[in-house]
């Protein structure tokens, strides 16, 4: 199989999947995400004590948007707030094309999202619900 074909299955598959696609009725904060050039319009829900108990997404967006917010739900869910800073970091690290990424690991199969380094209308797509989580992470 072709890689790109590889990437594109990962990034459709996490699109399709609407599992975190909710309310959460408790949740503690709320932060919006907009991309006018694209359309996307993704909010980000979280629940938070110690660590993030809850998480979800709520709105429309493209396959690369929508893809890239489940796949950050599933990374950062359970995690405590400092592990979900570290992969936020570690996922613009790779977004920035740094070299020799220490723990690259954690991003999982959002890896596939490195793809839109070189494709700087996309990167906005990808980097949407990231963004709205580093906003959500920083107020703790
Ligand atoms: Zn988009």
């Amino acid at each position: 199989m072709e890689i790109d074909k590889f990437y594109h299955d990962i990034i459709l598959e996490n699109s399709k999947d609407k599992s975190n696609k909710k309310d959460i009725e408790d949740a503690t904060d709320i932060e919006r995400g907009h991309n006018p050039s694209c359309g996307d319009d993704i909010s980000i829900i979280i629940k938070k004590d110690n660590k993030i108990s809850d998480i979800s997404y709520l709105g429309e967006g493209c396959a690369i948007s929508t893809a890239s917010a489940n796949m950050m739900i599933n990374l950062v869910k359970g995690k405590t707030i400092e592990e979900a800073k570290k992969i936020v970091d570690v996922f613009f690290e790779m977004i920035k094309n740094e070299k020799n990424i220490e723990n690259i690991d954690v991003l999982g199969d959002a890896v596939v999202l490195h793809l839109t380094h070189n494709m700087p209308a996309r990167i906005k797509c990808a980097t949407l619900p990231w963004h709205a989580l580093k906003i959500l992470l920083e107020k703790c």
